[in-house]
């Protein structure tokens, strides 16, 4: 008991204390990117390059892509130069600028030499211990601090026990968090053709400290010499920008689309479905407890969740969500169908993203991507008609269940 309420009152304290209130039509007017480490803090080494050099590269490259594509967006940066950022200054800077969207930029590495490909995580409890070793290595910057210890109210980024506190944490822009997350993933696998390791979830500080939508990307391996050579040149770095910000350019058209004045509110619906795929369908390299968002944000859920902004609930009150009585619709894209079962690390499927797999008149069948509507899904074929696919085809779903556009659209009301 003693226990639980210490924990509740570092929880409480260590929440962001300047949120506040942002633009409340749904409109994406401000973008934060963030470098990670800098300055006395290197970040992962590489053989030839560090960490730190290589994301405020792809930083620097997506914010100009930013500021050209979207002139009307804010685009804020944590640093534009090779300078220490304590974590906290990170979320204080993303919290302060109101911003409506916040992306930090990474490298992973491993001891072994072999792990490849890009992940990006959403705040929120780890499910296996690679998880937990990416957090702990990022969140390992603050030992770069001075009085660290008072400033995270005793948290060691090294202890298991310290990352208890996250499964209390609350994440309300889960769902936004989670469509970002899988938009860089589908993007970093398109353009930059880098290896889906997935959407995944860990206690990363940075994170927890804001008060936005807000990912961690993990851009690939520096321990990798092959991906290192990627990483660290100028035509990676660039594709690694583009990819970035296709993605912001598809997370601001989703959320300004389905964004409604604040009046209405809609049904609440269910959270995303994260699905833990089992080892023996994993890709080769990603770790067993992979996760993979099969479904993204739908329709009306963003207008719920902002009405929880710039006031997070307190842990006690935290309620179940119940799920929605309304049929959900997801419209997927069909790449490819075998009368047998084929593994994820198949060549035709290994770089796609949000795979989902059915069985259908006598066939295997597997479809990328996951949308709200018909119209998203029809850009997502044409994308990747032009990268092969010339066969692809929309295929709309209510549940697990495949049903007819027709269907689908009356479901949908249309
Ligand atoms: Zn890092």
């Amino acid at each position: 008991m003693v226990t639980s309420v210490i924990m509740v009152l570092v929880l409480i304290m260590l929440l962001p204390r300047d949120a506040q209130a942002r633009d409340k039509s749904g409109r994406i007017t401000t973008i934060v990117i963030d470098a990670g480490h800098g300055g006395k803090d290197p970040g992962a080494l590489g053989r030839n390059s560090r960490e730190k050099d290589i994301t405020l590269k792809v930083a620097l490259k997506t914010g100009e892509l930013i500021r050209k594509q979207h002139p009307d967006v804010k685009v804020v940066y944590t640093r534009t130069k090779d300078e220490f950022i304590e974590l906290h200054r990170r979320a204080e800077i993303a919290n302060r600028t109101k911003a409506d969207l916040f992306i930090s930029i990474h490298c992973n590495a491993h001891k072994s030499r072999t792990h490849y490909g890009a992940e990006t995580f959403v705040m929120g409890l780890h499910r296996s211990q690679a998880n937990l070793d990416v957090a702990r290595f990022e969140n390992a910057a603050i030992l770069y601090e001075d009085d660290y210890k008072e400033k995270y109210e005793g948290f060691d980024p090294n202890s298991p026990e310290s990352y208890i506190i996250f499964s209390m944490y609350q994440n309300i822009y889960r769902e936004q968090s989670l469509l970002m997350a899988s938009l860089v993933q589908n993007e970093l696998g398109d353009k930059s053709k880098r290896f889906d390791r997935g959407v995944k979830e860990a206690g990363f500080l940075v994170l927890y400290r804001t008060t936005m939508p807000s990912v961690l990307v993990e851009l690939g391996f520096i321990s990798n010499s092959n991906e290192e050579e990627y990483l660290r040149s100028s035509q990676g770095q660039q594709q690694l920008a583009e990819s970035l910000a296709a993605a912001f350019t598809s997370y601001r058209q989703h959320t300004e689309k389905n964004s409604k004045p604040r009046e209405v509110i809609s049904q609440a619906r269910p959270n995303p479905t994260i699905i833990n795929t089992t080892s023996a369908d994993s890709p080769a390299m990603a770790s067993p407890e992979t996760l993979s968002v099969v479904r993204n944000t739908q329709t009306g859920s963003l207008d719920t969740q902002k009405t929880g902004q710039g006031k997070r609930q307190e842990p006690q009150s935290v309620k179940t969500k119940t799920s929605s009585s309304v049929t959900d619709v997801t419209w997927r894209v069909q790449i490819l169908t075998s009368p047998k079962k084929l593994n994820q690390s198949h060549s035709k499927l290994k770089n796609m993203g949000n795979i989902f797999e059915y069985y259908h008149k006598g066939a295997w069948k597997y479809t990328t991507g996951a949308f709200s509507t018909e119209e998203e899904a029809l850009v997502y074929r044409n994308q990747l008609k032009n990268q092969g696919f010339s066969d692809a085809f929309v295929v709309p779903f209510a549940g697990n269940e495949r049903i007819t556009p027709e269907e689908a659209r009356k479901l949908q009301g249309k």
